[in-house]
């Protein structure tokens, strides 16, 4: 049974703020509910523009400071915190479990890549080039045509941004906040996070350790809120970066508020990811992996496999096979090690996917499995397979977010491709082929990545920039660095000029 440790984890979370703990100055209270137990579990108040504000000027009170340690000594401070987490990483995964309803052991295997990516993140900003001397063409003037003097160079130099925010959602509360973090501290920025309004006590918790870790202070500072005061956020004249990660609605949102005022933003958004079969592969083991990749974290994941497309020679034996997977997917409270589902995040993210569902049905898709809200406690919803769908449903247009596998049947590679290149979003894909030439078109998807005959590999050297409207900024590998620095040009001329000369 887990028991309130700190002082922080009681029933009301505050925000950390320049290093000091403090209580937020919004007067409306936001209650955090258990998704498996529909029971209040902990509860806030919403920072306001002034609590924004006040984290912002801390953050910027402590860049400098931070900026000046040696770039060896900020990665080990992330060194640190990375291996704190990682020794709390069952209780993390149990918080994440009460406010959001993930399994805790689907957290925990989760925590522990996302503390391995911190890490490996933090270590790139020891070979990144943060001063680098180029040479080539144009790199110097041409001394035969007088243009400037002999022996000049030109440094490229990458300072830091400033103040920077992270914004996450509520799926995977822990791997949003250190996914994002790495680069941005490693680059001497300080950095004001916002969790999402849904999930924020882990992240309370993770800042926590970040401070007992002897992160020096005001370098991490946690606001907690909504909508509102992610808004005032990215708002903020003073936050150089915003880095989120959400809907696509609220990142346009993002997007022309820091445009507006000139200012960087990466957004990671939603995504509606396709599969596509091929005929000559395994349709067991297929069906197996597509169960994962659409039901695990009860299918709130941003790269879910949401829309399948399976070639018509094996498509009778890859549902079945999907049937029995999902079949396989025990309903239940994530605190039980039995359970594989857990609920949904709340009652309007379950009501979105019963919506998708029985518009499918409506327009004549057949339920294979799951397909009905259980009666019980909680907002659960079992894994689902849908069969005869077309590209006009909403399980193939909007994101579901949710344990659906909606299967479409489709009488060649090449029009499952053509189908899966169809969709306003562009995040991901997936294929399932040994053909090199599939291989090859797969590659030519308009999405960020594209996954071939395995799911969710990557590391940090991963780049990749979301397509259309899945986000823009490349992330990942140096692009990561890249984006939280400000690059300046010094040419730099052999020598003064003498006087008398
Ligand atoms: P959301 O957009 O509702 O909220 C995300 C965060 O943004 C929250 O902290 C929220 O308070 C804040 N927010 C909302 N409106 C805002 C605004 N106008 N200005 C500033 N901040 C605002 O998303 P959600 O429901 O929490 O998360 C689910 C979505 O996130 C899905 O679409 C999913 O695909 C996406 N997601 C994307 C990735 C990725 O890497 N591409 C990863 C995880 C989740």
């Amino acid at each position: 049974m887990y028991r309130r440790e700190t002082a922080t984890i009681m029933e009301t979370l505050q925000n950390l703020i320049g290093g000091r703990w403090e209580e937020p100055a919004g007067d409306d209270v936001v209650t955090v509910v258990n998704p498996a137990t529909e029971e209040p579990f902990a509860r806030f108040r919403p920072g306001s523009a002034e609590d924004v504000d006040r984290a912002v000027a801390g953050a910027g009170a402590a860049q400098p400071e931070w900026a000046a340690l040696t770039v060896a000594r900020r990665v080990e401070h992330l060194h640190a915190w990375a291996d704190t987490i990682a020794a709390h990483a069952a209780e993390l995964a149990e918080l994440e479990c009460r406010e959001m309803g993930k399994p805790v052991g689907v957290g925990q295997s989760f925590i522990a890549g996302a503390v391995a990516g911190l890490k490996a993140a933090a270590d790139q900003a020891l070979t990144y080039p943060f001063t680098e001397t180029v040479t080539g063409p144009g790199a110097a003037p041409d001394t035969s045509t007088g243009a400037g003097p002999a022996g000049e160079r030109t440094d490229i130099v990458r300072h830091p941004l400033g103040v920077t925010a992270v914004i996450t959602p509520w799926n995977f509360p822990v791997v949003m906040v250190l996914g994002a973090l790495g680069p941005l501290l490693a680059a001497g920025n300080t950095v004001v996070v916002k969790p999402s309004e849904r999930s924020p006590v882990s992240t309370v918790r993770l800042f926590e350790l970040a401070a007992a870790t002897g992160l020096p202070p005001g370098v991490l500072n946690l606001v907690l809120g909504d909508a509102r005061t992610g808004a005032a956020l990215t708002e903020h004249e003073e936050v150089r970066l915003v880095h989120f990660t959400g809907s696509v609605g609220a990142g346009r949102a993002v997007g022309t508020a820091t445009g507006r005022r000139l200012s960087r933003s990466v957004l990671e958004l939603g995504g509606k990811d396709p599969v596509v079969i091929d005929a000559g592969v395994d349709p067991v083991a297929t069906a197996q992996a597509v169960a994962f990749g659409a039901f695990i974290n009860t299918g709130q994941i941003c790269t879910s496999m949401e829309r399948i497309y399976v070639h018509e020679r094996i498509a009778d034996e890859f549902v079945e096979a999907l049937v029995a997977a999902a079949g396989t997917f025990a309903v239940g409270d994530g605190l039980d090690p039995a359970t594989v589902l857990g609920p949904l995040v709340d009652a309007r993210q379950r009501d979105t996917v019963r919506r998708h569902v029985e518009d499918a049905v409506h327009k004549g898709a057949t339920v294979r499995a799951g397909g009905a809200v259980p009666e019980r406690p909680g907002y659960f919803y079992p894994a689902t397979v849908l069969t005869g769908v077309d590209d006009t449903m909403l399980v193939m247009t909007e994101e579901t977010f949710g344990p659906v596998a909606p299967v479409a049947v489709v009488s060649s590679f090449e029009e499952g491709l053509a189908r899966a290149a169809t969709s306003r979003y562009g995040l991901a894909a997936t294929v399932y082929t040994d053909d090199p030439g599939h291989i090859a078109a797969a590659a030519r998807l308009p999405v960020g990545v594209v996954w071939v005959n395995q799911w969710q590999s990557g590391g940090p050297e991963r780049l990749y920039e979301p397509a259309r409207d899945s986000g823009m900024g490349a992330t990942g590998a140096r692009a990561a660095y890249d984006a939280a620095t400000r690059p300046a040009a010094v040419h730099i001329a052999a020598a003064a000029p003498v006087a008398g000369r």
